[in-house]
């Protein structure tokens, strides 16, 4: 694949750039959409056959509880969904994830052996990543059906998550995060369930033949992986899960930027574009959401700097800012105090540049969170 610059894929190198035009809307990719499906159907087919198999077999398994309660079940078909209705109907309303022996698990995988059972919701910072995790599933398919991109990686951060996608020269904007939202919050309406199937390589490569990005990511999977795929409604993702029981638990979803940022974080790979949201299990959450970040910006150092007179930024210094009389007393004043610490502690001082190549905080790991403008 041809290295792309910063205005995205070169015209003409493979077959995402003759899809563009076709791809400004999910027509374009509707038939590898619908194969997607296909497969996946056959495959789902395939994993309740083995759950009908194992509830015939009923091989017991015992599945306990973090208050030392052992609870009855069948090897490979009891699910934690199952274990906490059984526990209670309000208790499995609320849960969004399970741990199994510690590991997170989907509430509708089925149980495979005698198993420490822990079930979590939003209220967990398990519970969160799940939600949040899902939620890019969510935010995937608005992608996916508005513009028929080729998506890449949807992690969940620490609040919210995002989804990186291709488009080729394609850019979004503010209008485009009012369609995404729009069509996000009308999938949640047909709350959809996630479904999940094992898949081996090949499986996974046919399913995913039109999308270079996931099979970018098949191929570097090491031979003792486990491939999963998941379902929710119209999409079908590559996906370790796990994932929410179906859509219905968000119920409230707000998109917050656009950015463009690049396959793998590499400058010189394809540009993508890289869309973040937030979504909560009640409106009044996302309210509070939105008021803390509308607060947050009244306090951005970057506003009260230059409203109290104290620096400016130029573009010719986009990183580093002019300092004012005003700012320069304080940034002054900082620095004497920082040295009386140094004396202090018996540190002595040293001097290191302002400015770096880039490739520093791809070594230290750090240029993800950097967002491109
Ligand atoms: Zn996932």
């Amino acid at each position: 694949m041809a290295a792309v610059g910063l205005s995205g894929g070169i015209p003409g190198q493979d077959r995402h750039d003759e899809n563009t035009a076709a791809a400004a809307s999910g027509e374009g990719k509707k038939h590898y959409y619908e194969q997607r499906i296909k497969n996946f159907e056959k495959y789902h087919e395939r994993e309740l056959k083995k759950r009908e198999a194992a509830k015939a077999a009923a091989d017991p398994v015992k599945i306990t509880l973090p208050d030392g309660t052992i609870m009855p079940g069948i090897r490979n078909f009891t699910t934690p969904l199952e274990v906490a209705s059984a526990i209670s109907e309000s208790l499995a309303k609320k849960c969004v994830v399970a741990k199994v022996d510690g590991v997170p698990w989907d509430l509708f995988r089925p149980l495979e052996a005698d198993c420490a059972l822990s079930l979590h919701n939003f209220g967990d910072e398990e519970g969160r990543e799940t939600f949040w995790h899902s939620s890019a599933h969510l935010l995937g398919q608005a992608l996916e059906l508005e513009y028929g991109v080729d998506l890449t990686i949807g992690p969940a951060l620490d609040e919210g998550y995002y989804y990186d996608c291709f488009m080729g020269e394609r850019t979004l904007n503010t209008d485009d995060q009012m369609v995404i939202e729009t069509r996000m919050r009308t999938s949640i309406k047909e709350a959809h369930e996630f479904q999940r199937v094992v898949v081996t390589r090949a499986e996974a490569l046919e399913m995913f033949q039109e999308n270079k990005f996931k099979i970018e990511i098949i191929s570097g999977l090491p031979s003792s992986a486990v491939i999963t795929v998941y379902r929710v409604g119209p999409m079908v993702d590559l996906c370790s899960g796990p994932h929410l029981p179906n859509l219905s638990h968000i119920k409230a979803v707000a998109v917050m930027a656009c950015n463009r940022s690049f396959w793998r974080g590499d400058v010189k790979r394809e540009g993508l574009q890289r869309v973040y949201a937030i979504s909560f299990p009640d409106n009044k959450q996302l309210r509070e959401y939105q008021h803390r970040i509308e607060e947050a910006k009244k306090r951005d150092h970057r506003l009260l700097g230059a409203n109290q007179s104290l620096f400016f930024f130029h573009h010719l210094s986009p990183g580093s800012c002019f300092f004012l009389p005003r700012g320069a007393r304080i940034h002054n004043a900082l620095v004497q105090y920082i040295r009386e610490k140094y004396w202090e502690y018996e540190y002595e001082e040293v001097i290191s540049p302002n400015i770096y190549n880039f490739d520093l905080w791809h070594t230290s790991g750090h240029a993800e969170h950097y967002k491109v403008r």
